[in-house]
């Protein structure tokens, strides 16, 4: 109970500015996000779907399962969406030392840029668990924190029509940045609905960047 009226008090309070680049408001952009990825049987699955549809997205990837699965690592890029920094090993963010966390996020940094020869700069902590120190280091090491401003849920292993029908009752609006995780196929069926339930709002789909 407490942890979910901490989260709900987070996700209101937390100041946009902070964690939300590139609001788009005007362009009726949205910017969908996987999180835990990738996964073998999962996320190819997910990259057909977005395929399908033409639309780009980026990837919170966790750097133990990159160095799982690099062939999905390079798949993801290939096809034009964006690699992002998730951890190595998703631990709790809220009990281990700023050196630790420091260092699951260079490690796998430096992993992306072995499989992707581009420099990482987007950032998401485990379960969103941001303080300010780690804004302090994320920020001398010229990285972006990247929360999210909707949250499918879909942690919570519901059906695929109970997380469609979430998003539908609550529109989204542009430059919103929606939360999935590629962890679990339930998001794939859900998006086969609301991809098409959006685009025929007039939204487009974008990439969040890496800065140069
Ligand atoms: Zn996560």
């Amino acid at each position: 109970m407490f942890n979910k009226l901490r989260y709900f008090i987070r996700s209101k309070l937390l100041p946009d500015s902070l964690f939300l680049i590139d609001r788009a408001k005007k362009s009726n952009t949205l910017y969908l996000t996987f999180d835990d990825g990738p996964v073998k049987g999962i996320t190819t699955d997910l990259l057909n779907v977005l395929d399908e549809f033409q639309v780009k997205a980026t990837f919170f990837i966790m750097g133990k399962c990159a160095e799982a699965h690099p062939e999905i690592i390079k798949d993801i890029h290939h096809r034009g969406h964006t690699l992002a920094n998730h951890t190595y090993n998703h631990p709790p963010f809220h009990k281990i030392s700023l050196d630790k966390k420091i260092t699951e996020i260079m490690s796998t940094n430096e992993l992306l840029k072995q499989l992707t020869l581009q420099r990482c700069t987007l950032f998401r902590a485990p379960q969103g668990r941001w303080d300010l120190k780690l804004l302090g280091a994320l920020f001398r090491m010229k990285m972006t924190a990247v929360h999210w401003s909707r949250d499918s849920m879909d942690f919570r292993k519901e059906s695929p029509d109970i997380i469609t029908k979430r998003l539908v009752d609550n529109p989204l609006k542009s430059g919103d940045i929606v939360l999935f995780h590629d962890d679990d196929p339930r998001c794939i069926e859900s998006l086969r609905t609301l991809i098409p339930h959006w685009q025929s709002q007039g939204f487009n789909f974008k990439a969040l960047e890496n800065k140069k």
